[in-house]
This record gives C-alpha cells, sequence and structure tokens, in this order.
C-alpha cells in the first residue's frame, strides 16, 4: 500500500515538474510555474522521507534546516545578482550529486561488491565526475558574476590549454572506466578519490578560459551538467523521480544555452573556447566625436508629440531598477493616446527574461512587450524608440562592421526610427565593451543621466504639461 502510494506521487510530482517548465514560458503563468515547481519538490522530499528504509530522521531535519539557512538569505538576493545565485544553486547541486555517489560507492562496496554491476558503476561515475566538475566550475562562474577580487574576469589561456584539459578529461574517464571494471579491486577505492580530484580541478580549468561576459551562457550549460548528473544520480539510487527531474532540468538547460549563443550570433563552441572579452580594450578606446544630446523637457516634448513609440530597455534599467518609473511613462504617454509598446531582445540585461520579469513586476501589460523580429517590422513606422540603458543590442555595428566582435548578433533596429534617444549615463560602452556609432547617428540625441531619474523628469515634465500637444 505504501508503495503504490509513494510511486503514485511520485507520477504526480514529475507531472509538476514538467508542467513548472511549460508554465515558465509565458510571463503571465510563469507564477504558476514555481509554485507547480515547488510542490513537486516538497511532495518528493516528504514521500521520500516517509519510505520506510529512511531511519536517521535526525541528518534529515538538520539537512532541512542547513538548506534553509542557505537557500532563505540566497533567495533574497538583488535582481541584477540572479545569475550568480543561480551558478550557486547548481554548484549545490554538483557537490550533492556527487556527494551521493561517493558515499554511494563505499558504502556499497562494504556490504559487498555484488551491487556495484557495471550499469550501476558507468551511472556512478557519471554522477560524480559531472556533480564534482559542476561544483567547481559553478563557483568559479558565481565568483567571475560577482566579480570577486581572486577570480579573473578576463578569459585566462595559455598555448595547449584545450588538449591539457582533454588530456586531464580522458585520464579521468580512462581511471573511472578502469574502476567500473573492477569496482572491488584493492586499489579502486584507493584511486576513486583520484577521479574525485581530476573532476574539481577540471570544473576550474573548464571556466577559465572563458570571459566574464559569456558566463550567463556558462551556467546555463552548467545546469544542463547539473541535471544530468541528477539523472545518472537516479540510475544509482534508482530514482525514477530523479531521472525525470535531472532529464528536465538537463535538456531545458540545453536549449537555453543553445538560444543563448544564437541570440548574440556565437556557436557553442565559441562561447567555450573562444576567449571572447580580450580584443575589447582596444577597441574601447575610442576618440571624442561629437553627440547631440537633450533633456528631458525636451524629451517629454518629442515623446508627446509622437504617435508611435518603441521602448526598447537594457540592462541600464535593472541597473537603476527604473522599470515603475517606466510603467508611469507608459501610463502618461499611453493617457495622450500614443501607442506605447516595448521591444524585448532575447539577450538584453544579463540573463535570459531579465527585461519581461522587470516589466511584469511593474505590471506593464504583456501584449504590449513585443519580440525583436515583430518590433523591427514596425520600426520604420516607429516616431520615436526610447533605448532606456541598452546599448549593445541596439548597435547598428553588428549588421554593418564585419570587424565589430559583435558582427552578426541580431539587434533591435532603433537607428530605422525616425527619432532615437538614448538613455545612459555617459558615453560607457556596454557588456561587450564596444563603441556604438548609433550615438552618432543624425537622428538620434543622447539623454545622459541615471534611467530611473531620467525616466522620472520625463513623466514630471509631462504631468507638468498635460494640457497635450
Ligand atoms: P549593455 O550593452 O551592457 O549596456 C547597458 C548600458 O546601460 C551601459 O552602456 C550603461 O551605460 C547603461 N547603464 C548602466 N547603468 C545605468 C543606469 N543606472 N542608468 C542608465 N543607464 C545605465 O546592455 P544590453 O544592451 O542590455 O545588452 C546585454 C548584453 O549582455 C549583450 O552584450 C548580451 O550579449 C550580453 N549578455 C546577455 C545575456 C542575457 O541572458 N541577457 C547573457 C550573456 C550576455 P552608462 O555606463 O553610460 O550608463
Amino acid at each position: 500500500m505504501i508503495y503504490v502510494v509513494s510511486q503514485l506521487t511520485y507520477i504526480i510530482a514529475s507531472v509538476l515538474f514538467i508542467l513548472a517548465l511549460h508554465w515558465m514560458n509565458a510571463p503571465d503563468s510563469a507564477r504558476k510555474g514555481v509554485y507547480a515547481g515547488v510542490a513537486a519538490t516538497t511532495l518528493a522530499i516528504l514521500v521520500t522521507w516517509a519510505e520506510p528504509t529512511v531511519i536517521h530522521h535526525v541528518w534529515i531535519i538538520v539537512a532541512l534546516a542547513a538548506g534553509a539557512a542557505v537557500g532563505i538569505p540566497l533567495s533574497r538576493v538583488p535582481l541584477t545578482a540572479v545569475p550568480q545565485r543561480t551558478a550557486l544553486s547548481h554548484a549545490f547541486g554538483g557537490i550533492a550529486a556527487g556527494l551521493v555517489g561517493t558515499a554511494e560507492y563505499y558504502l556499497r562496496l562494504s556490504e559487498g561488491p555484488e551491487w556495484l554491476t557495471p550499469f550501476r558503476m558507468v551511472a556512478l561515475i557519471a554522477e560524480i565526475i559531472l556533480g564534482y566538475l559542476t561544483f567547481t566550475g559553478s563557483l568559479m562562474a558565481a565568483g567571475k558574476l560577482q566579480e570577486v577580487k581572486w577570480v579573473p574576469q578576463r578569459p585566462v589561456t595559455y598555448p595547449g590549454q584545450n588538449a591539457m584539459n582533454l588530456l586531464l578529461l580522458v585520464a579521468a574517464i580512462a581511471l573511472a572506466a578502469a574502476i567500473a571494471m573492477n569496482p572491488a579491486a584493492w586499489w579502486a577505492p584507493l584511486l576513486f578519490p583520484a577521479i574525485i580530484l581530476m573532476a574539481l580541478v577540471f570544473g576550474v580549468l573548464l571556466i577559465i578560459p572563458i570571459g566574464g561576459a559569456d558566463m550567463p551562457t556558462v551556467i546555463a550549460i552548467l545546469n544542463s551538467y547539473a541535471g544530468l548528473s541528477a539523472v545518472a544520480m537516479g540510475f544509482v539510487l534508482d530514482s525514477k523521480l530523479l531521472i525525470v527531474a535531472g532529464a528536465l532540468d538537463g535538456a531545458s538547460g540545453f536549449i537555453l544555452s543553445v538560444n543563448m549563443s544564437k541570440a548574440m550570433n556565437r556557436s557553442f563552441t565559441n562561447v567555450l573556447f573562444g576567449g571572447f572579452g580580450q580584443i575589447q580594450t582596444a577597441a574601447a578606446a575610442q576618440e571624442a566625436r561629437p553627440v547631440r544630446s537633450a533633456t528631458a523637457e525636451e524629451a517629454a516634448a518629442i515623446l508627446s508629440a509622437a504617435g508611435k513609440v518603441v521602448i526598447v530597455p537594457g540592462y541600464g534599467m535593472a541597473v537603476a531598477q527604473a522599470q515603475h518609473k517606466v510603467r508611469e511613462l507608459y501610463d502618461s504617454l499611453s493617457k495622450r493616446g500614443v501607442d506605447v509598446s516595448f521591444g524585448i531582445h532575447p539577450v538584453a540585461g544579463r540573463m535570459p527574461g531579465h527585461m519581461n520579469v522587470l516589466l511584469a513586476e511593474a505590471d506593464i501589460p504583456y501584449d504590449k512587450l513585443l519580440e525583436m523580429d515583430q518590433v523591427n517590422g514596425d520600426m520604420p513606422q516607429t516616431d520615436v524608440a526610447l533605448v532606456i540603458g541598452a546599448n549593445d543590442v541596439t548597435n547598428p555595428a553588428a549588421r554593418n562592421d564585419q570587424s565589430s566582435p559583435i558582427f552578426g548578433m541580431p539587434i533591435i533596429d532603433v537607428d530605422r526610427a525616425h527619432t532615437v534617444m538614448v538613455i545612459k549615463r555617459s558615453m560607457a560602452p556596454g557588456f561587450a565593451g564596444i563603441d556604438n556609432p548609433l550615438y552618432y547617428l543624425d537622428n538620434n540625441l543622447m539623454l545622459f543621466g541615471d534611467a530611473k531619474a531620467f525616466v522620472g523628469n520625463i513623466v514630471k515634465e509631462l504631468s507638468g504639461n498635460s494640457g497635450g500637444h
């Protein structure tokens, strides 16, 4: 009876995990998706805990308390720190899988070698290699994103690096294969820690040649590794739920990283081995060229005279936390009969869906958030494109300049609107570290200032003369 209930609950939890991912697809159902994921995890923990084989309840309580002590503060980080927070979660997932695999090997070995069949050993070794390399790799990624002092931001590369990394991985796999074939040999438990050590070192070596700039994509890949490690753990522990949840995690992480690479026009191998971020210091040093700038009053007048406005937000809107002011601007312009929509670039900000989350937080109607292709089609008929803290995702060099490091990256064609206005604090480059020729175009006006303050001032100007055009 208990068995039937637990198996049924596992099926319900698996369905909830699948629904959670499905609901995450759209902003209006994403919250439901989060609840479904939390419910599935809670069910999984409770049912596993209720298994008659579980006898050390105190340890489970200690583990839950330790998880809560780390998890609750982690859930409170600001939205801009979510990429590194996510990397830390993957590190915890990786180390958990690695430790479970290690414990399982030594425990089963002491009980007699029959359990350690070749199939289980292969799964166990895949689990520990992926788990431990995800652990150190994710810690490095989190360190780079948080700009921790002792973790270099720039890619660290040297000749023969890829060959050396590959050699280490091959050595770890060869040793793992030898142990998998002879799990009970006298030397196997002695050499097992060597695989762990190699996987830990490999995780670090995998990340150091990759610049801080590519970390969000790398995190999605590490997410995928953590998922695969959980699948392997599912086979070791004979847990179908772990296999389902891990496979969902592994596949979605992989699809996400491929999509992010596409949106940046980078190949997967270029992200992993390209050393992106090294070339930009030279490109960033530009001589001063004249640009036209405007005040909040002038910007308000131009916006209120427009029929169609497209707002293109970027990382700067997130830094300034300007989304609520942007909502006020949207309300104010809409009230005057201006058609306002938002152009969302898939990699605007620092994590997938960054802009959607912020704008949803400010209750901007979802149907006003248009994807890049949709908004680009309308751009020539747009009176004003208002760029708020976005830079790279609007850089026309990606379209025109073959020598640009971002050449080929799809962008939002704000330069094709009648007038472009860009809110940012200075002429400083964005994430890719390169100059933006948009700022020197005749139809462009720079609105220098903090995004929140500047948008606030425009709103004030608009309400100050609400009489209209
Ligand atoms: P961006 O190119 O990094 O530009 C952001 C701009 O915001 C900066 O130039 C900065 O200029 C301005 N800014 C910063 N703080 C501000 C504030 N308080 N008020 C006003 N402006 C402020 O950002 P993006 O256009 O959103 O492009 C995203 C970049 O991240 C792309 O290169 C993309 O490839 C990369 N990326 C994104 C993801 C993702 O998942 N979204 C993942 C990996 C990489 P000032 O300093 O002059 O103010």
